[in-house]
């Protein structure tokens, strides 16, 4: 059988030209695409000023992704939302909602699992399961969207996943999300956080997009980054710094900075230095990130007294500074720890399918 195309991955320009091989009215493509992506229709029956006669034939040549919410665990600190949600093939994936003055942010998933190996990261300890489709990342959004009835206003790419190992979706995902004729959220609030892929970060800054792009840099130096992420084997520091500035140069985005901190690994004053001096011509935003514990390691969090002295000392330095608490803490720990979870209970497991 052959497989049918997936209609919430594809461009308006795409869709105008499938319709017209196909002999369907050019109007009628971004009527469909306002559906999928503005409306947010949850099947082509839903699309009520079609044809029955057409919704048959849309359905017939096209496949529509959407996403089951498996779970959601709601804070009650601060309001802030963890999905669970059931891809079309079984695989689970994570996604947050936080609620902030300025409006709604999601973090969303751009692969099920990872296989960057971040040492503190619990969305690579069962290793990559699957790239996410375009469909697969907007639905994140949609279906969030659609169970708050609150607008999104910003997307960060932050979720469980490199989006660089998943780079053409991902593209795909930031033009699609920002469309005019869909939910039209500015790029300039979209973000993508990256471990340091610098044929990615070099391609993106081609792209004409104007996104936020963060980089997880977590130490000042090689040596500790090394420790810390398989990457940094990979890509040196200084070549991940030198593309960071062609992103900049090409794009006007100031950079964000992710730096997790975790104690007597890169948490004391001279790493502090050694990171003020490494960034300091950048004027990127630094996100000072207490690291969160995952049972699989042994890494813990710095006391919040070196967290504080941290800080100042880069603000002493010129640099913009926030510190990260994490949202939502009494609902599920890190990121890919509610879905790492949800595997172990048998849930589900990579590389198979669900059958409850
Ligand atoms: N692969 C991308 C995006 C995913 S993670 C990247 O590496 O940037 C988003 C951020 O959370 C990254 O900076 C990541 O290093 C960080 N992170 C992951 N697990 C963490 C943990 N347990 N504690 C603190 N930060 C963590």
């Amino acid at each position: 059988m052959e497989e049918k195309t997936d209609i919430k991955s594809l461009t308006l320009e795409e869709l105008k030209s499938c319709f017209k091989e196909q002999g369907i009215q050019g109007f009628r493509a971004k009527q469909i695409f306002q559906w999928l992506h503005e409306k947010l229709a949850d099947s082509f029956e839903d699309m009520t000023n079609l044809s029955r006669e057409l919704r048959c034939r849309l359905a017939e040549d096209y496949e529509m992704i959407t996403l089951r919410i498996a779970d959601v665990k709601v804070s009650g600190i601060d309001g802030t939302r963890k999905y669970l949600f059931r891809l079309p093939d079984g695989h689970v994936i994570e996604s947050v909602l936080m609620k902030y003055k300025h409006g709604n942010s999601v973090c969303v998933s751009s692969q099920a699992g990872c296989r960057m190996g971040c040492r503190f990261c619990a969305s690579t300890l069962d290793g990559l399961a699957r790239n996410l489709r375009p469909s697969e990342i907007l639905e994140q959004v949609y279906e969030i969207q659609k169970d708050t009835k609150e607008r999104v206003s910003n997307v960060v790419i932050m979720g469980s996943g490199e989006p660089f190992d998943n780079y053409d979706n991902v593209v795909r995902f930031i033009r699609l999300l920002s469309h005019e004729k869909g939910l039209n959220i500015s790029q300039r609030n979209i973000t993508v956080s990256t471990c340091g892929i610098v044929p990615g970060i070099e391609k993106l800054a081609e792209e004409g997009l104007s996104v936020t792009l963060a980089l997880s840099l977590h130490a000042p130096n090689d040596e500790i980054r090394k420790t810390l992420m398989p990457v940094a084997r990979r890509y040196a520091l200084a070549d991940v710094l030198k593309a960071c500035d062609t992103y900049f140069q090409k794009t006007g985005r100031r950079l964000t900075f992710e730096y997790s901190l975790v104690k007597g690994v890169n948490d004391n004053l001279s790493e502090a230095a050694a990171l003020a001096a490494l960034i300091k011509h950048h004027r990127a935003h630094v996100n000072l990130i207490p690291v969160n514990p995952i049972k699989e390691r042994d890494y813990i969090q710095s006391d919040d007294r070196a967290i504080e002295v941290f800080k100042h000392y880069l603000e002493q330095q010129g640099i913009n500074v926030t510190v990260r608490r994490e949202m939502g803490r009494d609902i599920g720990g890190a990121c890919g720890q509610l879905r790492k979870r949800y595997m172990e209970k048998g849930g589900m497991t990579d590389g198979s399918i669900c059958t409850d």
